[in-house]
């Protein structure tokens, strides 16, 4: 799956680490009782502990904690009993206390790993190096006013997962499975609603290129990547741009880039010359935090079944393939729709068929979620259990979840209302039969006389005659005996 770059030298492999920045789920911020709801009005949700007021100190957010070490066990990672807030000095006019409360040396998760999938169907595990409970900062506008900035401190204080992964990441495509993989996770645990538009997940893109085989190269890191598509787009600019300085006879600054999403291009930011030192040290109005064993148990004991387990358990218990089962659990409440739909119907895979193309399919032509459905997941399941028990058939009931669609009634109530009811009784369907093959006294001559094509237009015809009702396997049999015979 590893994408390689030709250039004028051979071909180049990328080499990519990615920091996902996401808001923790919560009703107030880490160190403070402030909202942090999204899109309220300027610097309405700001207490004096954020707005770094003299004298004021942090309170941590138990909550928050809880949130960080319940996202530990869904990345499969160490979860450390002891961590340490560390101040992270530097100055900018949206930090208000001219340094950010993060975590350094001792972070409160450590390795673990999650896999990704990849578009070719193959699985591919990524390390994660740590993650560290941090205040977000505020945010300047710059674009309200032709001389001035703003400051907005909403978000100033907000809780952050710093997420990190290892240098495992081999192309765009990996980055970008690697980021919907991790954002599902976040949101079957509930710790982060990866809300990418929102700015409540957004990822730093280190990248580097080596020949395959190689040392890893100097790497630039790529700020302000805040789309899947901006990732990916950021990734090839970036490598392309690597590889010409090198195949130029030049090197590649280790540096700190934004990545311009008007111009599609990376530039310089700051270079490691005048990077930051930022006199990281333990923040003497915190101490040290300490995880009970009951908390972290108790923690471990309530994590909900995860992406990858749900779709095993699909796959293995139901029969469906690695493609339906992976759009099946994209979404939590998709995967739970689908089970009551499967439940409903007593029939999975016909269940899966139904949720995937022709419920997904119609809400995603009416340009609606899967909570606008019409059609609930009870009546979807009554529906296609009326395929099962051969009440209707498949195509019938492609009409009666149009109207249902249309209308939010039941299946039930619509195929008794327009007496849509399969008919699978003998006499009745040999009747039409009779009735057809007296109508068309010259094509019987022909099948007799060894045409025996014409079966199907005897079949289209009973079926016309029916309205679409008679039970096709019975009309094909009763037909054949009755010409052959
Ligand atoms: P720092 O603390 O300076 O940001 P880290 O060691 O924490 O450095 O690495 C930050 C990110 O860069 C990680 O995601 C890591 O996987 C990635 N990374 C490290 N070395 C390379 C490299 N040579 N090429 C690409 N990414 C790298
Ligand atoms: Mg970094």
């Amino acid at each position: 799956m590893a994408q390689l770059i030709k250039g004028e030298t051979g071909e180049w492999e990328m080499v990519i680490g990615l920091e996902v920045h996401a808001q923790v789920t919560a009703n107030s911020k880490l160190f403070s009782g402030a909202s942090i709801e999204f899109g309220a009005a300027p610097n309405t949700h700001v207490s004096l502990v954020d707005a770094a007021m003299p004298g004021m100190l942090p309170v941590l957010n138990e909550y928050v904690v809880e949130q960080a070490v319940k996202t530990g066990y869904g990345l499969n990672a160490q979860v450390n009993q002891t961590s340490v807030f560390a101040r992270k000095n530097y100055f900018y006019p949206d930090l208000p206390q001219g340094y950010q409360i993060s975590q350094y040396d001792q972070p409160i998760v450590g390795t673990g790993k999650i896999e990704i999938d990849l578009p070719d169907g193959s699985v591919k595990e990524v390390g994660i190096t740590r993650l560290r409970l941090e205040q977000d900062t505020g945010k300047s506008v710059h674009d309200m006013h032709p001389s001035k900035s703003y400051v907005d401190l909403n978000r100033s204080g907000s809780a952050l997962m710093e997420i990190v992964s290892e240098p495992d990441i081999r192309g765009p495509e990996e980055a970008v499975a690697y980021i919907s993989k991790l954002r599902m996770i976040l949101q079957y645990l509930g710790t982060c609603n990866g809300n990418m538009d929102e700015g409540s997940m957004r990822a730093d893109v280190n990248i580097s290129v080596r020949k395959p085989g190689d040392e890893f190269g100097t790497r630039a890191e790529v700020k302000n990547v805040n789309s899947l598509k901006a990732v990916h787009q950021a990734i090839m600019f970036e490598a392309q741009r690597q590889i010409e300085i090198i195949e130029d006879g030049g090197e590649v600054d280790q540096e700190t880039r934004l990545w311009d999403p008007n111009k599609l291009e990376t530039r310089a930011l700051r270079s490691k010359e005048d990077a930051h030192d930022y006199r990281y040290f333990p923040d003497p109005d915190l101490l040290p935090l300490e995880l009970t064993d009951e908390l972290m148990e108790r923690i471990k004991s309530t994590l909900p079944e995860l992406p990858d387990e749900k779709k095993h358990r699909f796959m293995e218990s139901f029969g469906l393939s690695t493609y339906d089962a992976s759009v099946l659990i994209a979404e939590q409440s998709r995967a739970a729709f689908f089970e009551t739909v499967a439940e409903k119907a007593g029939d999975a895979k016909l269940a899966a068929n139904w949720v995937i193309n022709e419920l997904l399919g119609a809400l995603n032509k009416a340009e609606k979620d899967l909570n606008e459905t019409p059609v609930s997941a009870e009546q979807l399941g009554q529906l296609v259990a009326r395929i099962k028990d051969n009440t209707i058939s498949g195509k019938i009931a492609k009409d009666v979840f149009a109207e249902m669609m249309e209308t939010s009634k039941d299946a039930d109530s619509i195929i008794d209302e327009k007496g849509l009811k399969q008919v699978t009784d003998t006499g009745a369907i040999e009747a039409i039969i009779d009735q057809v093959l007296a109508a068309n006294p010259s094509q019987v001559e022909t099948y007799k006389g060894g045409n025996e094509k014409l079966l199907g237009f005897f079949v289209g015809q009973v079926m016309k005659a029916s309205q679409g009702k008679a039970n096709p396997a019975m009309v094909n049999e009763i037909l054949k005996k009755k010409l052959d015979g």
